[in-house]
């Protein structure tokens, strides 16, 4: 088995030399200005070792990754009833579209496209003030990553806030079909703010160890979610974590993982480490362009595809 250490090493140093960087989300105005030449990579194996390189500890917007954390807090409070609000197929459409959503009268694809996302925070929002949501989903990604500095850049929610004209066209278009509980605004709000959350590589990686370790935390060793859970949030992400490039990314790297537009991945490879990359140049699909090639060559040379080596 070659050495994690040095392959992290190596691959970070292959992503810093590349020409070919991908587009910086520029819809957001605050994630327009991102330097496009970071590059930052970390894993955790289930013991805890790290291996990080890059700008692995530099805060991003973890912007639709956070959808992974959302989910899993949607499926605690309601557990499987959340399926009856949304779908779990993949969508074949871009993060954002409407047009799917008017088919299928209202109920989104899937947890992790826009609409889903929306209407997955909904649900966390009900019984509670936004405010109180909010400081719900930031407990619990401090709890995971066992880091209570972690915390939402309110410049990059109230950009989009100012901005999310496509967003608040899906929530109403929900709205109108009684698929969302709560003030359109209210739940938008906490949607935009749970996109704003920064976090570094290194911070992401360990929020995300759960997932390939059958639910448990990793240094507590409680029970986050049971193992059927996090094996059905895995079987999620791997058919609709990367939108309309979700089989693109399953045929190269061959894990389960989320994207999101600031540019970073959560990538589980179950039983085996939490992986978490951030290059903020995305390809046509939304997805970090470094990023699934930093995630091909990493789990080719450690032989870590779900699929075999
Ligand atoms: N906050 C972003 C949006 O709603 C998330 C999209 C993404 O990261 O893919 O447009």
């Amino acid at each position: 088995m070659p050495d994690i250490v040095e392959v992290v090493q190596e691959i970070a140093e292959e992503m810093r030399q590349r020409p070919d960087r991908g587009e910086v989300a520029t819809y957001i105005p605050e994630l327009a200005g991102v330097d496009p030449n970071q590059f930052g990579l970390a894993v955790i194996d289930t013991e805890g070792h790290v291996a990080a390189a890059g700008d692995c500890d530099v805060p991003f917007s973890i912007q639709s990754v956070s959808k992974v954390f959302t989910l899993t807090l949607a499926l605690g409070k309601v557990g499987d009833r959340l399926w009856s609000r949304v779908g779990r197929e993949p969508s074949g459409s871009a993060f954002n579209s409407i047009v799917q959503l008017e088919y299928e009268h209202g109920i989104p694809r899937n947890p992790f496209i826009n609409a889903g996302a929306i209407a997955v925070t909904d649900v966390i929002l009900s019984g509670h003030k936004p405010r109180e949501a909010l400081g719900e989903i930031l407990r619990f990604m401090r709890f995971l990553a066992d880091d209570p500095a972690i915390a939402i850049d309110e410049a990059v929610a109230a950009s989009e806030q100012r901005t999310g004209f496509r967003n608040a066209a899906l929530a109403n278009y929900m709205k109108s079909y009684g698929v969302l509980e709560n003030p359109v605004d209210y739940t938008l709000g906490v949607y935009f703010h749970h996109c704003a959350l920064a976090m570094s590589c290194r911070q992401l990686a360990m929020a995300g160890r759960f997932l390939a370790q059958r639910g448990k935390h990793p240094v507590t060793g409680l029970s986050v979610v049971q193992p059927e859970r996090a094996r059905r949030i895995n079987a999620v992400m791997l058919t609709c974590g990367h939108y309309d490039g979700s089989g693109e990314f399953a045929y190269r790297v061959g894990l389960p993982g989320k994207s999101g537009v600031g540019g970073g991945i959560l990538a589980i490879a179950p039983g085996k480490a939490s992986i978490a990359v951030w290059s903020p140049g995305l390809d046509a699909s939304g997805n970090s362009h470094l990023g699934r090639i930093a995630l091909e060559a990493l789990t080719r040379r450690m032989g870590w595809s779900i699929f075999g080596a």
